[in-house]
């Protein structure tokens, strides 16, 4: 591609598929598609893949499908098929009826590769797997000829079709191409297209005894969907010649071509499906769900919204090289997005009890409070507020700490939308733990505001604990106590840098009385704590809260928000 080919601010794919267009190579189409294997839930790194697929689609008119490449009985699952369509679509994007499986090929795949044997560019090879590899060479020697490389081709056509036929035994024989052993490209030293493996597959049961390999069934899926870009992972580079090898020796529709781009790692965490599998199956968390994994179901239980992960998608764009995603950024997408929807509320973690002496018993009132600063049409909602409340325990010292700008014997500090109060009696029990505070407010303050404009040390949240509703709240923190475990001097395996406080449980938090009404799919900003959102494993009398991200300053943002006023 030469230099006046290249448009500044689009991605090196994004350039190659606008010069195919103007060069009208496949008239102009584009068409791709996200072809994910069925034996494990969708991660955040397939977040990025499914958008470049289904974005570029859009883009330019085009069309993406979506393809199970399930040619691996054994590991794949209906469980995970059903799973996968449902992150997608929660995802954003659509398939239409273009819904493939590749075992929907398997009938096509074997009459391509008869047209192979029968071509002379493939042949039944006895060796066992581990002679397939001895013969295979190395990267600096080239590989030995199998012995039975030169078969006769009736012979392969004969033995293959007693292989699909079930005449000889798991292992006893594959189908290679016949391709180069001497080649430089280790992939093209007579890879294997079919083994034999007696399982039941989860869409063609026990009609097939042979199986593709997906370097053969790759190629040829894209070219009978009509995929004009076929975008996958690096590592997969040096299956390009494979991949045009195939197409280039088959009477397919048409010759895709494969585009390869660096995949997304993110920090702290860990991406393949192998790893994340045996942490479900071990139980070390709660399942493909769990709000600590980066898989689309985990981070949606978490609290994300398809929009963040999209703006994430985005911004780490694509690129030729690895690199190392910092978790903080996809934090950050997910707090621009919650800042401008979700709720302002009141919810106390770690309650203490705040008696208000001087305010009468039994008298509530009901005091106004904005829902969204940043969206005025979000309104306003009534809080009830009344003689006992519960604050924050962290926004209470007894012996403040020089920087200390919360409440201490003798300061007084704002409520948020109420009042202010100051703080005449620490009540303790027999350990000596403080387990109420005796306050007088100043009715003169009702908004959080007085009318001499006395300055306060902070301004804390609270709730009433009359009105207050229960709740269980789960803290969440890095999955790995370290950010690249690869990179680890010793070592060691992976789940040996879990962090062993990566979840934090809190029981009896006390919340604003309108969030027992709170439902899935709703988003919460806990005003000082997070944003939050329900758990499923909410119940009528216990709701559940995730905390999806914390809030990144924010106690200087409250202060503004106050000042601004
Ligand atoms: P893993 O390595 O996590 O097990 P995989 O590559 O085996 O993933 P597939 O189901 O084959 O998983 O992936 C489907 C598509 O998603 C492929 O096109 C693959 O290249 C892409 N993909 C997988 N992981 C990533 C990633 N971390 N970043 C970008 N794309 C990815
Ligand atoms: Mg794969």
């Amino acid at each position: 591609m030469g230099a006046e080919d290249f448009t500044p601010g689009l991605n090196f794919i994004r350039n190659i598929i606008e010069n195919d267009i103007k060069a009208k190579k496949n008239d102009g189409r584009v068409h791709t598609r996200f072809p994910p294997e069925p034996n494990g839930y969708l991660h955040i790194g397939h977040a990025k893949s499914i958008c470049l697929n289904f974005g570029l689609a859009a883009e330019y008119k085009g069309l993406c499908n979506l393809r199970f490449d399930d040619t691996n009985p054994g590991k794949e699952d209906v469980e995970y098929v059903d799973s996968i369509m449902a992150d997608v679509r929660w995802l954003g994007f659509d398939w239409g009826d273009r819904l493939y499986y590749a075992s929907d090929y398997f009938e096509k795949l074997y009459e391509y590769a008869l047209h192979l044997i029968r071509t002379g560019k493939a042949y039944v090879c006895a060796l066992s797997a581990d002679q397939i590899r001895e013969y295979r060479g190395t990267l600096t020697e080239p590989g030995q000829d199998s012995p039975c490389r030169e078969r006769p081709v009736t012979e392969s056509l004969d033995f293959f079709q007693r292989m699909r036929a079930g005449e000889f035994p798991d292992g006893s024989y594959v189908l290679r191409a016949k391709i180069d052993m001497a080649s430089p490209n280790l992939n093209m030293r007579d890879p294997v297209l079919y083994r034999i493996r007696r399982e039941s597959h989860h869409r063609t049961g026990d009609r097939w005894l042979i199986y593709p390999m997906y370097d053969y069934t790759h190629p040829i899926s894209d070219a009978l969907e009509g995929i004009t870009h076929s975008l996958c992972t690096l590592e997969f580079e040096d299956h390009r010649p494979f991949y045009d090898w195939v197409l280039d020796n088959l009477p397919v529709p048409c010759h895709p071509q494969q585009i390869e781009f660096a995949r997304l790692n993110l920090n702290y965490t860990v991406m393949s499906k192998r790893k994340l599998l045996e942490l479900v199956d071990k139980a070390l968390v709660r399942g493909w769900d769990d709000p600590r994994l980066p898989t689309i179901a985990g981070l949606r239980r978490r609290g994300y919204t398809p929009e963040s992960i999209r703006a994430f998608a985005e911004s780490v764009g694509v690129a030729k090289r690895e690199s190392m995603v910092d978790m903080a950024l996809l934090e950050h997408c997910l707090r621009q997005d919650l800042n401008k929807r979700a709720r302002r509320v009141m919810a106390v973690l770690r309650p203490l009890k705040v008696v208000i002496s001087n305010y009468p018993e039994h008298q509530v009132e009901e005091l106004e409070a904005e829902n969204n600063p940043e969206d005025p049409g979000a309104g306003t909602r009534k809080l009830p507020f009344a003689r006992e409340i519960y604050i924050e325990q962290d926004d209470f010292r007894e012996d403040p700490p020089k920087k200390f700008f919360r409440l201490s014997p003798g300061k007084e500090i704002r409520l948020k939308h109420a009042y202010y109060i100051r703080c005449d009696e620490v009540v303790k029990d027999a350990k000596g733990r403080v387990i109420e505070l005796r306050c007088t407010y100043d009715p003169e303050s009702r908004g959080g505001w007085t009318k001499d404009g006395r300055k306060v040390l902070g301004t804390s949240h609270w709730v009433s604990a009359t009105h207050a509703v229960d709740v269980e709240v789960r803290l969440y923190d890095k999955l790995l106590s370290v950010p690249d475990p690869a990179n680890e001097k010793e070592e060691k395996d992976f789940k040996e840098y879990l962090n062993p406080n990566s979840l934090e449980i809190l029981k009896g938090c006390k919340v604003e009385p309108g969030l027992s009404e709170a439902k899935p799919g709703q988003y919460f900003q806990f005003l000082r704590q997070g944003y939050f959102c329900i758990d499923p494993d909410s119940t009528a009398s216990i709701p559940v809260f995730n905390r999806s991200v914390t809030l990144r300053d924010s106690w200087a943002k409250i202060e503004k928000s106050q000042q601004d006023k």
